[in-house]
């Protein structure tokens, strides 16, 4: 079956087809870094990498770009605020997104321009709408697209022009020859980074810089555009307008969106003040916990962050974990062998079949705690060997398409491992000998460190709390 694809400017959903074989562009926006990133850019940055993930995982090269705004209105505030150089101030903001992507365990993009390094990109750019018409100097300094000369402007968020012309005018200090055009460029104002150019000094318009950044990083023509639904537009309304008129080809084959991110019923925003940061939630909760509370629900969807949905997601990946303890059973084969194998194999079909409809993260999480329940009851029933552990190896794998780490989990190979098992033998002997009292001290000086033992018919599990902790 193919890998069907939600596509936002068919409104429909197909199979999809890369433009080369075998590889696949995606274009991502990325961040005005400005402030401390909260959860909500993570979102979008999580979403595409499972997309990315998935499609490696499935053989493909993928080519992922992910740009960073860094010469904007709102950087330039908040410097003059600060006392700061604009670019000093996006650089440090941007770098520090960077490693809290890391820590979120996304994969690192092929490529992340800035607006600062791409200007001689940006510059060609609307020199080359200029000579197609599709824009215009203004006496000011400013360069402007004209959106009626485009005639299919609209088509992505199926907007009328002639009803946004109803509600829209020329505001002051604009120098446009309509209402909806828009700048590609803007002539410098006193106290703002400036860069040269044919119409003067000045500075690019938000939208001109992924248009610019795809066609320099990717191709005229790329396979996905990805970004938040709060972008449609203008903004990538803005970018189709701008890239298709100088290619005179289609931009994007897919337009996939999320949902936002949302606290308390409302988008979270810097504007709105609603927003956990990124540094926040990772002091309290493990990236795992994050990635899980995305691929819970479509990523279309808008998600709500509350306190029990993060501590419900919590409980999921404790469950996702409690399949990796080790065995301590003595079967290698035999009834328990053979059902976890049948597990094993329909969970991989059930897996691909989930992700092949448009990367249902819901529905392939499903398959992984099937898989959960299959490997739990085998160890209980006394597996191990080959096929306990090939259970465990596959939930691992899948596990990793979607990014999560689950890490913690393998207590049976860290440092600590052999002495806890020491320890249980220890207690295993001391009861044997009636020691009771020494046998519980055992136990419950171990819980005490994070260590909870369960007596089963085949032995003694353990298993490790507070794996978070542990880890760091
Ligand atoms: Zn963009």
């Amino acid at each position: 079956m193919a890998l069907m694809i939600y596509n936002t400017l068919t409104r429909q959903t197909a199979p999809f087809e890369p433009l080369k074989p075998g590889e696949v562009s995606i274009y991502v926006c990325g961040p005005t870094v400005y402030a401390d990133s909260h959860i909500g850019h993570a979102m979008s940055a999580l979403v595409f990498d499972v997309v990315r993930r998935y499609f490696e995982w499935s053989g493909y090269r993928v080519r992922h770009v992910m740009n960073f705004t860094d010469v904007d209105d709102k950087i330039i505030r908040r410097a003059n605020e600060q006392g700061r150089d604009p670019m000093e101030l996006a650089d440090s903001y941007a770098t520090t997104f960077l490693e809290q992507l890391a820590a979120l365990n996304i994969l690192p993009a092929t490529a992340y321009p800035r607006v600062s390094t791409t200007m001689p990109q940006i510059v060609a750019f609307i020199e080359g709408l200029i000579v197609k018409e599709a824009a215009y100097p203004a006496p000011n300094g400013d360069v402007y697209f004209s959106v009626r000369g485009d005639a299919d402007y609209g088509k992505l968020s199926r907007r009328d022009i002639d009803d946004m012309r109803s509600g829209s005018r020329i505001a002051p200090g604009e120098d446009k020859d309509d209402p909806l055009d828009f700048a590609l460029w803007k002539a410098a104002k006193p106290g703002e980074p400036a860069w040269d150019s044919p119409w003067g000094k000045g500075r690019p318009g938000w939208h001109i810089e992924c248009s610019a950044m795809s066609l320099h990083e990717l191709d005229a023509q790329i396979d996905i555009h990805g970004g938040g639904n709060d972008l449609i537009f203008p903004h990538h309304e803005n970018e189709i307008a701008q890239t298709e008129s100088l290619t005179g080809q289609s931009f994007a084959q897919v337009w996939m969106h999320n949902g936002m991110l949302q606290l308390a019923g409302e988008k979270m925003s810097k504007s709105l003040g609603n927003l956990v940061t990124i540094e926040e939630f990772l002091q309290h909760h493990s990236a795992d916990v994050l990635r899980m509370l995305v691929l819970t629900s479509s990523y279309r969807a808008p998600l709500t962050y509350t306190a029990d949905v993060v501590a419900d997601t919590e409980r999921k990946i404790e469950r996702l974990m409690s399949a990796l303890r080790p065995a301590t059973g003595g079967l290698a084969e035999g009834a328990a062998a053979d059902s976890l194998s049948v597990v094993v194999a329909k969970t991989r079909a059930a897996f691909r079949v989930a992700m092949d409809d448009d990367f249902n993260s819901a529905a392939a999480l499903a398959t992984l705690f099937e898989l959960v329940r299959a490997i739990n009851t085998s160890r209980d029933a006394g597996l191990s060997g080959a096929t306990f552990e090939a259970g465990q190896a596959t939930l691992r794998e899948l596990a990793a398409v979607l990014g999560l780490r689950l890490e913690g989990a393998p207590v049976s190979q860290t440092a600590a491992a052999p002495f806890i098992e020491l320890l249980i033998e220890l207690r295993a002997d001391l009861r044997l000998a009636k020691q009771w009292a020494l046998a519980d001290s055992v136990r419950n000086k171990l819980a005490a460190l994070g260590v909870t033992l369960e007596d089963g018919p085949n032995g003694t599990t353990y298993e490790v709390k507070k794996l978070t902790n542990q880890a760091e």
